[in-house]
């Protein structure tokens, strides 16, 4: 028989609202025996059935729903490998539907909760997959998920980073490696807005590339032509290379991973433009920033793009700390009638609160700073309205005088 949650009085609300989290403290207890990973019912105070979901007994989240009841007999053995299969394919009609994989080849396919998938991470490269099995859900239905795929995607080869620290609070050990098809070259190339880019999906940060800046790497081509560029947190120069193909006069990437910024350089070649246009500092930016101020060094166009400074609330403080500072001194570095592109990947800073540690370093700079420009994650890693929590990439396209 299966396992059942069974939560709180009145912590049902928010699943009946369709949020797909179960947290440790709305669970009075479980009846029967789950092992991690295996589908369990939720079940409600009043003994009303409301979702399938895979339990994680060890993550404050404690069930991550897979299904929604809405009427129908649907019950644990329906989780297989077709219930993958279709919402695979439902997440590829959305972007198909949207035009992406007409215009490139590199993007997101299964953005885990707001692909009714969670736990799953799929990212297209060319003729790679590149997935990630993030929670308990996703590793018990391995074998399943990567059926899925294959049927799915018969041509595409299947590569596995599931190399990342979050499967710890689950209790998953780090893997990464060839799921179907070969091993994948160094480099994979990948076509977006119009040029080429790099991607190593085996020593890469993520799954290989920052695929959720695309619309903002698209959007900062029309401030750019004959300007010079500082891009700040390049990794492998997405924005520089953005920028160049827009007519950028010249472009300083800054990143401390040598590895990203040889690929930089490399893209460089792959679309015929010429590396004098493009600088590689391998530096860290905090203090690479007070040097180009020293340098007496003044920049048109810059472009902040940190990683994620908070994975938690303790963290929120020092977090907007660090993005007032790089803006402080972005801001110093920038020419009158300038453009700042600033983002934050930190989910736990709301777009509210990101304005306001912009509009602080602005205060100290004594500059005036226009937004013009608000930007997100691109719309292959769409957000349901439902899970606030997938919002997490923001960005400020300003003019600075
Ligand atoms: N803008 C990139 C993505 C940036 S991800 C794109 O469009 O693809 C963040 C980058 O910041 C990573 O490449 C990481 O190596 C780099 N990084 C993190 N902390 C840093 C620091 N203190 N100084 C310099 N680079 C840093």
């Amino acid at each position: 028989m299966t396992a059942s949650i069974h939560l709180k009085p009145g912590r049902d609300k928010s699943i009946k609202r369709h949020h797909p989290w179960v947290f440790s403290g709305a669970v009075a207890r479980v009846s029967g025996t789950a092992e991690p990973g295996d589908t369990v019912q939720v079940i409600n105070s009043d003994g009303q059935r409301l979702a399938l979901a895979a339990y994680s007994p060890e993550s404050q989240i404690r069930a991550r729903i897979w299904q929604f009841n809405q009427g129908q007999q649907d019950n644990a053995d329906s989780l297989a490998e077709d219930f993958f299969s279709q919402r695979i394919q439902a997440a590829r009609q959305r972007r198909e539907s949207l035009g992406i994989p007409q215009s490139c080849t590199g993007y997101r396919l299964v953005n885990s909760e707001s692909d009714g998938l969670p736990g799953l991470i799929v990212d297209h490269y060319a003729n790679y997959l590149v997935a990630q099995f993030l929670s308990c859900g996703p590793e018990r239905w391995r074998a399943e998920i990567i059926q899925a795929l294959r049927h799915n995607y018969p041509q595409h080869n299947i590569y596995e980073r599931s190399d990342v620290s979050v499967r710890k609070k689950e209790g998953l050990p780090l893997r990464q490696g060839v799921l179907h098809g070969d091993e994948p070259d160094d480099c994979i190339v990948i076509e977006e807005n119009g040029y080429r880019l790099g991607v190593d999906i085996k020593g890469g940060h993520k799954t290989g590339f920052y695929l959720d800046q695309r619309e903002a790497r698209q959007a900062i081509q029309k401030y750019v032509a004959g300007k010079t560029v500082l891009n700040c947190f390049a990794y492998s120069g997405g924005f520089s290379l953005s920028a160049l193909m827009a007519g950028a006069a010249h472009v300083s990437n800054i990143d401390e991973s040598l590895p990203a910024l040889t690929i930089a350089e490399n893209n460089l070649a792959l679309n015929g433009l010429n590396t004098e246009q493009l600088d590689n500092i391998e530096a860290d930016v905090f203090k690479h920033l007070r040097l180009l101020r020293d340098q007496g060094k003044q920049f048109d166009v810059i472009i902040l793009d940190p990683p994620k400074f908070a994975d938690n609330k303790a963290q929120l403080n020092s977090a907007c700390r660090g993005y007032k500072d790089i803006n402080l001194w972005a801001l110093k570095l920038l020419k009158p009638g300038g453009i700042l592109a600033t983002f934050s990947c930190s989910g736990l800073v709301s777009p509210v609160l990101f304005q306001q540690t912009l509009a602080n370093a602005a205060a100290d700079a004594g500059r005036e700073v226009r937004i013009i420009e608000r930007l997100n994650q691109g719309a292959d890693h769409p957000n349901s309205v439902f899970f606030p929590e997938g919002h997490y990439l923001k960005g400020l396209i300003c003019q600075v005088e």
